[in-house]
């Protein structure tokens, strides 16, 4: 392994912290505001530190419902092997509100992941090629 690979966050750490996919050094989201959960959805424009364009072109994270879609899948599957291990007299209305509930918190996080995860499927990392030049 390159030695200054340490000083990059990895793809995962990249991915699941919503950094920029070019420089993995800056956001990808606008800090969180509690008291205004529109705050959630709000992504910046471009990257602090390499200014690579967060939304190359319009319409771009259409394909982060697909993302989103699957990572929903995953969850409902859990709940349901949660739900129906953990309790004995099993009721598809309770199933229902568990996973419509799992769902609605989630709504925000799963938002985040999938456009990190599509916007990193076609933005490559040129992190190390960056420290190279300078
Ligand atoms: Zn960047």
């Amino acid at each position: 392994m390159n030695t200054d690979s340490t000083s990059f966050p990895s793809l995962w750490k990249s991915l699941f912290g919503m950094y920029c996919p070019k420089c993995r050094k800056g956001k990808l989201f606008q800090p969180i505001q509690w008291g205004r959960p529109s705050s959630f959805f709000e992504m910046r424009k471009n990257c602090e530190n390499c200014s690579q364009s967060f939304e190359p072109e319009p319409g771009f994270y259409f394909g982060a419902m697909f993302i989103s879609y699957a990572l929903n899948t995953v969850l409902f599957i859990a709940v349901w092997v949660a739900y129906s291990t953990l309790v004995e007299e099993f009721s598809i209305l309770e199933l229902l509100l568990l996973i419509g509930m799992s769902a609605l918190l989630l709504l925000p996080v799963f938002f985040r992941l999938s456009r990190s995860i599509w916007i990193t499927i076609f933005v490559p990392f040129q992190g190390k090629n960056q420290s190279a030049n300078s």
